[in-house]
């Protein structure tokens, strides 16, 4: 027994070795920002490279670097321009995809700011950003070259706000390393934004799977300071002048509260390292929302602020799909129910096999019906993805179902767990 896990010992030292060599071979020791603008309407998309930035120090995997997780709307690849080898790839999800949904899309064309981080490269490379098209099939938006010695990518440093290590478990190669960042906090209510963010950190890792995984994150949240306090509530007549731009009605929703400044958001944080973003708005209104990938928003006091915290953090950690529906939704046909949608918590049963088919009883009806004695047991119960035919969810409830749920299906903690691992093993 003991040799056999000494040999898991090496085995595992080894593996970390070649891939810290493999990110040596390619990449220096610091982070490269794509700012991207994305544009069009419901039917079209163009993409944008905005501007190239670096800063010290690379807060991302070291491992896994080419290997992605399928999951995602959209993909960022970078390959080495001599060999065209991929070297790292990323999600890209965007605030500008799930307005292309909206009604407005149809009347408008529109443009969206997207940042997207790399390890920054040794060697020319070129990146493309692709994006799936309503039949999931990827289309190539732009191709743009990265040259390293480039001397208009500006050298960003670290702003002089007001910092503080929430929990620190270890280095950024073996921890996820989340940022909380003020909004809408001027400079006379820092330590109310230290306390919010200590106090929205403490209601996220007390919830299952985060609970069993607090020491794999590292976690700093970062007072910015706005010159006026609140936030933006255009539905109310209320505009204030806050330095993240967020605001309450996006998309005509009253409830949901996004900024579109995601250079400004990026900005805000540059040279604290980060992979995660909670954007904390100081407001005590209902709201928030999370992009795959991008970051979570989330109303600092409202008294669900705890769990939406948890629910949004979900989306844009694991990509997770919403479990919920409304009878005549406008968004009834957001995922094509043709296809198998990427999202690991929801299935339209083109593709069972590659969803929790392997976590049910052999015998379990597929779909399966809902009763008072399945409202706990793990299915496929129809309703979810904002359609109530043709998609189906895990279980009868969720955290990403409704606020009442006492926490994540077990289809979610594993989908969650997964991104963990992908990670930081
Ligand atoms: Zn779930």
């Amino acid at each position: 027994m003991i040799r056999l896990s000494l040999l898991f010992m090496l085995t595992l030292i080894t593996l970390k070795m070649a891939a810290q060599q493999q990110y040596d071979t390619f990449f220096k020791d610091s982070t490269l920002r794509m700012d991207l603008i994305l544009a069009g309407n419901d039917k079209s998309m163009q993409v944008y490279l905005h501007a190239y930035s670096k800063s010290e120090g690379w807060a991302g995997r070291r491992h896994n670097l080419s290997n992605q997780q399928n999951l995602g709307h959209g993909l960022a690849v970078m390959r080495d321009a001599a060999t065209g080898e991929i070297i790292y790839s990323t999600v890209c999800s965007a605030l500008f995809s799930e307005w292309q949904a909206t009604d407005e899309a149809k009347e408008v064309q529109k443009a969206f700011q997207q940042v997207l981080l790399f390890p920054f490269p040794k060697k020319k490379a070129f990146i493309t950003i692709e994006f799936r098209g309503y039949d999931g099939v990827y289309h190539t938006y732009l191709q743009a070259p990265v040259d390293p010695s480039d001397l208009l990518i500006r050298p960003k440093s670290e702003m002089t706000y007001k910092k503080e290590v929430i929990q620190k478990n270890g280095s950024s190669a073996q921890c996820v390393d989340i940022v909380y960042v003020a909004e809408g906090y001027t400079e006379g209510e820092q330590d109310k934004f230290f306390a919010d963010a200590r106090r929205l950190n403490a209601d996220l890792f007390a919830h299952e799977p985060f609970d069993k995984l607090k020491n794999k994150f590292n976690v700093t949240a970062v007072a910015a300071v706005s010159s006026e306090s609140g936030t933006s509530h255009p539905g109310k007549g209320v505009w204030k002048n806050t330095l993240l731009d967020a605001h309450y009605d996006t998309f005509y929703s009253s409830r949901y509260l996004m900024s579109n400044q995601m250079i400004a958001i990026n900005d805000a944080i540059a040279g604290v390292p980060y992979e995660q973003i909670i954007v904390v708005v100081n407001t005590p209104v209902y709201g928030g929302g999370g992009i795959f990938n991008s970051h979570t928003m989330i109303s600092a006091d409202d008294k669900l602020s705890n769990i939406i915290v948890v629910h949004e953090f979900a989306h844009a950690f694991a990509g997770l799909a919403d479990e919920y529906y409304y009878p005549g939704d406008v968004m009834e046909n957001f995922y094509n129910k043709k296809i198998e949608p990427w999202e690991e918590n929801i299935t339209t049963l083109v593709d069972f096999d590659r969803k929790w088919k392997d976590m049910l009883p052999k015998d379990a009806a597929i779909p399966t019906k809902l009763t008072e004695n399945s409202k706990l047991t793990l299915g496929v119960y129809e309703g979810g993805g904002y359609a109530t035919l043709g998609i189906y969810r895990p279980m009868q409830d969720c955290r990403m179902n409704t606020n009442k749920a006492k926490t994540f299906c077990p289809v979610c903690q594993r989908a969650l767990i997964r991104v963990v691992d992908y990670l930081t093993k």
